[in-house]
């Protein structure tokens, strides 16, 4: 079976370890510590065919060694994470992005970005317009998540195999 070695990416606090361990586990692990085991795998099938997803979660909060580490790991494809609720994680997506596209020197990387914390409907600071504009600059599919109920988190990882898939 073939294996996707895919990494979670965006500033700490925004969900990288509960999306990981809701599409993993189906659970919403609230105060999980994903210092002790930062790589998680599932199997799925996507398109008829199956797959073994290797998902790194980084514990780290310096974003760029995290982008690093998952180039170390062999990365194909990036789920860009940002919260809603919090306007310095999404503007610091574009950076992010910037950076990888640099460092791979293409601009084919298969990537998803996706706003977490969708749940938290009076906390939003972030709308859905700007996402969309950010993420048509970024040439990728955006997709609204919540670890706590679990929307969209299924159809994020099985789009960013697809992209994978594509190039
Ligand atoms: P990380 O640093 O990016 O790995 O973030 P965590 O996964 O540790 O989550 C940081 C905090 O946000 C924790 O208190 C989580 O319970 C909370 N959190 C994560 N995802 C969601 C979500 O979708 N909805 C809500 N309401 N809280 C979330
Ligand atoms: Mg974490």
């Amino acid at each position: 079976m073939e294996e996707i070695k895919l990494a979670v990416i965006g500033k700490g606090g925004v969900g990288k370890s509960a999306i990981t361990i809701r599409y993993v586990q189906d659970v919403y692990a609230e105060y999980y510590d994903s210092t002790i085991d930062d790589s998680k795998r599932k199997q799925t099938t996507v398109d008829e065919n199956s797959y073994v997803l290797d998902i790194f979660d980084p514990p780290a909060q310096d974003e760029y060694s995290s982008l690093r580490e998952a180039y170390r790991y062999d990365t194909r494809g990036f789920l860009f994470l940002f919260s809603l609720t919090d306007r310095l994680s999404f503007e610091q997506i574009s950076v992010l992005h910037a950076q990888l596209l640099k460092d791979k020197d293409s601009d084919e990387v298969p990537i998803i970005l996706m706003g977490n914390k969708s749940d938290l409907i009076d906390k939003r600071v972030v709308t859905s317009m700007e996402a969309n504009e950010l993420a048509s600059k970024m040439k990728c599919m955006y997709i609204e998540t919540s670890a706590r109920s679990g929307d969209g988190v299924e159809h994020a990882f099985e789009e960013i195999v697809r992209c994978v898939k594509s190039v």
